[in-house]
């Protein structure tokens, strides 16, 4: 008998994390009109413009999300996962942009 089990290669990347700035509405964040569960702490962005916040850590030279936690390419997960913006929740492996995040991190195309 065979178990079959799914584990998403996204928990054991998180390129995506660490490659790209992510930009998202203030009303997303926690108390907005559009935050997804509690919102994104406000702790954890920066603010951009009036209509704009941003992860903190993703636009540094070598980005990296303040929220992400673990190594990639190893095992990693997001800290604010039910909480986290839109651009995080449309972005998946379908996504024309993973594997160029997962070539700039030396991982193997999915
Ligand atoms: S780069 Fe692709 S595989 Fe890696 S975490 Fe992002 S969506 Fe998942
Ligand atoms: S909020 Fe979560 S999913 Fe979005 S970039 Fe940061 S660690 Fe990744």
């Amino acid at each position: 008998m065979s178990e079959e089990t799914t584990v998403s290669p996204c928990q054991s990347c998180g390129a995506c994390c660490a490659s790209f700035r992510v930009d998202f509405h203030p009303a997303e964040l926690a108390g907005g009109r559009f935050a997804w569960g509690q919102g994104v702490p406000h702790s954890l962005s920066v603010p951009v413009t009036a209509c704009i916040v941003r992860m903190a850590g993703t636009d540094r030279a070598a980005p990296r999300c303040v929220a992400l936690d673990g190594e990639i390419g190893l095992a990693v997960r997001c800290t604010i996962y039910a909480e986290r913006p839109s651009p995080c929740r449309e972005f998946d492996t379908e996504h024309s942009a993973c594997n160029r995040a997962r070539q700039r991190h030396g991982l193997p195309p999915l």
